[in-house]
């Protein structure tokens, strides 16, 4: 259908009426088409609405192309519709509203890659330059038009318009050398083309151009053969500007016969195509060939016909033309007083035209005040809006960063209180793990004993207390357990530890709850008993060696009995009236224990007092305690144990006990 279309496009310059029915035809299939298709449908229809005279229905044909183009975001489609719009303006002859179609269609269709689009829209806004009197930037645009027309080879109607465009503007810059060369290439054109209405169209051309360079006969031969063509082309149309175009070169000839007879027939033939327009310039030919061939009367009653054709279109333009025409013609046949009227009536118009100008340029003055008005309004309201952003930002800001600092600040004290727990909670471990070091730190892990140094921190604090006579006195033990080395070996460490419990175990039963009971070193222990009877001490040590010696460990099937030796002695202990320091009392005690040993273990031997002691000194009782006894400085109580399996005594029976009191011989003595 597009291809159709455009061979429709070709016909419609010369018969119009007859390109518009096949359009029209084509309008109902057309829904079905792809955009483009139906967009140069509509386009073709303004052109042909255009031709045929028929403006609203043109317009109205544009109005619907340009929704179309916006409808679709088709720039091209766009720029086609702006530029029928801007024909049909300029056929309403509203010129500078057409102009300013015509740039904004050549904006648009510069933009796009419809070459031939874009050289139409390049010949258009270039004729507006040219029109407009700007010659250089006329010819700069259609330059580019024809450029653009060369590259569009696939159209190359389009190149013959711009070049025709080229030729026309060339003779209207008088640049006829240029103009002649450029009509030659267009003819050239016509000939390949093979378009009997090209080649018209150029034909016309050659007769504007000949008219113009005076060179009448030629114009009139060119008009001839277009005439000729469109003749064969049927096109009423075209006949009636042949016509019309030569009845005014004859004009110029002078011969106002032929120039009356082509006016004549222009007339007629204008008249049936309804080309009112060139009906008018057919009409003021005739007009004035009558009045020049004498025929005043006819001639002004054409004149005046033509005119009132142009004023009823308001063609102020064309009627200022006219009659000045129409005065200069008056004035030639020697019509003084039509002549005058004439110029009257020109300048009238010619007043109107100012005026409506002036008006015009006070409007656009006005419009462009109104824009840049409003252009101050938005761009201070802009302001006004973003100075308001700012501040709502600022505000936003704001806020923001108080939500970051509460936010901030909550979480700070949720981690604090997270602390706070966790080191709470620490404290607390840490306090149940020191009491737990603390009890390491006094008691002997195995027997849970007390341990040597806090029997140290035990005694360090204790009163020195003296050494009075009185009933009741604090007593030291000191144990170890004998042969423990055999049980050791015998059945196993462990077994030595089972023995060792054992033997805590029963000092805590045999001894009282006051008692201080502390693992002194390896399988010997200590104990301290704050208030015993001065004379029960003894009982004391019976009862350990007694209580220890019944006892069976029982170990992987092995029954295992241990006996102890005991050293023992009052405590304080003061020899000379002044109480020894417990160290030195434990030592004596160890010196006891080590005596039981030596004289058969498994018994007790305890310090009761000390004789004599003006003879001897501590050291040398301290360095050896045998022979003190002996020697009768020390006293010494034995306890016997229990022979093995022997039934234990009677409470009442003082069994076992061997005061053993030396004589005293000297005290240096062997
Ligand atoms: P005696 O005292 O009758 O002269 O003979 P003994 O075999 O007991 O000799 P001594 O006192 O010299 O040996 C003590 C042994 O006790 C040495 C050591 O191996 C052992 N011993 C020390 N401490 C422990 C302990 O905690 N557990 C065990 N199983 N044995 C220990
Ligand atoms: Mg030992
Ligand atoms: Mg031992």
């Amino acid at each position: 259908m597009y291809q159709r279309i455009l061979d429709i496009r070709d016909q419609s310059r010369f018969v119009p009426e007859k390109a518009l029915t096949q359009l029209q035809a084509l309008q109902a299939k057309a829904e079905q088409e792809p955009p483009a298709t139906r967009a140069e449908l509509i386009n073709q229809l303004s052109v042909a609405h255009l031709r045929t005279g028929q403006l609203d229905a043109a317009m109205a044909d544009t109005e619907q192309l340009i929704s179309f183009g916006r409808a679709q975001h088709d720039d091209a489609m766009l720029a086609k519709g702006l530029l029928a719009k801007s024909y049909v303006l300029f056929e309403k002859a509203e010129a500078s509203a057409a102009y300013q179609l015509a740039f904004e269609a050549e904006k648009l269709a510069n933009k796009s890659s419809d070459l031939a689009l874009r050289s139409q829209a390049q010949v258009t806004v270039g004729q507006a330059y040219a029109e407009q009197g700007d010659f250089p930037t006329a010819l700069s645009k259609i330059q580019q038009a024809l450029d653009t027309a060369r590259e569009a080879t696939s159209d190359p109607v389009m190149l013959f318009g711009a070049l025709n465009a080229l030729t026309k503007l060339y003779t209207q810059m008088k640049e006829y050398d240029k103009a002649d060369l450029t009509l030659q290439e267009m003819l050239e054109l016509a000939g390949q083309l093979h378009s009997p209405g090209r080649m018209a169209a150029a034909k016309t051309t050659e007769y504007v151009l000949a008219v113009e360079i005076g060179q009448y006969k030629r114009a009139i031969q060119a008009q001839q053969l277009a005439l000729d063509l469109m003749r064969k082309l049927g096109s009423e149309r075209g006949v009636g500007m042949a016509l019309g175009n030569l009845s005014d070169a004859y004009l110029k000839l002078h011969d106002y016969a032929r120039a009356a007879q082509y006016a004549n027939e222009s007339l007629r033939s204008t008249q049936k195509s309804g080309d009112r327009s060139m009906e008018s310039t057919a009409r003021a030919n005739l007009a004035q060939a009558y009045l020049a061939m004498g025929r005043i009367a006819e001639g002004k009653q054409q004149y005046e016909q033509a005119l009132s054709r142009y004023e009823q279109e308001n063609n102020k333009p064309l009627l200022q033309a006219i009659l000045r025409e129409y005065g200069e013609a008056l004035e030639r046949v020697g019509d003084t007083a039509g002549a005058v009227s004439a110029y009257h009536r020109e300048r009238t118009i010619s007043d109107q035209l100012f005026e409506r100008r002036r008006q015009q340029a006070v409007l656009e003055l006005q419009e462009k005040y109104e824009t840049e008005k409003k252009q101050r309004q938005i761009e201070l309201l802009s302001r006004d809006n973003q100075l308001k952003g700012t501040e709502l930002d600022n505000k936003r800001l704001q806020q923001r960063v108080w939500w970051l600092l509460a936010l901030v600040t909550a979480l700070g004290a949720l981690i604090v209180g997270m602390l706070y727990r966790r080191v709470r909670h620490a404290n607390a471990q840490l306090e149940v793990k020191n009491l737990e070091l603390k009890a390491q730190s006094v008691r002997d892990p195995l027997t849970a004993l007390y341990n040597r140094r806090h029997f140290q921190d035990f005694m360090r604090a204790l009163p020195h207390g003296d050494a009075r006579e009185s009933d009741l006195v604090g007593a030291l033990f000191l144990l170890d357990v004998d042969h423990f080395k055999h049980i050791n070996d015998s059945y196993g460490h462990a077994a030595g530890d089972a023995v060792l419990k054992m033997l805590a175990e029963h000092l805590r039963v045999a001894l009282r709850e006051t008692d201080m009971i502390v693992r002194w070193g390896g399988e010997e222990f200590l104990a301290y008993l704050p208030a015993v009877s001065r004379h029960g001490i003894d009982d004391v040590a019976r009862r350990i060696l007694r209580s220890i010696a019944a006892q069976k460990v029982e170990y992987q099937g092995h029954s295992i009995t241990v006996q102890v030796s005991v050293g023992y002695a009052p405590y304080p202990l003061a020899p000379d009236g002044t109480p020894l320091p417990w160290e030195r009392v434990v030592n004596l005690v160890d010196m006891a224990l080590y005596l039981a040993k030596a004289h058969g273990r498994h018994r007790a031997y305890g310090l009761r007092g000390f004789a004599n002691f003006e003879h001897t000194t501590l050291e040398a009782i301290e360095q050896d305690l045998e022979r003190a006894w002996r020697a009768g400085f020390v006293d010494l109580s034995v306890v016997l144990g229990d022979a093995p399996d022997a039934v234990p005594p009677s409470p009442n029976e003082a069994n076992n006990v061997v005061h053993i009191k030396h004589a005293h011989k000297n005290s240096h003595g062997t």
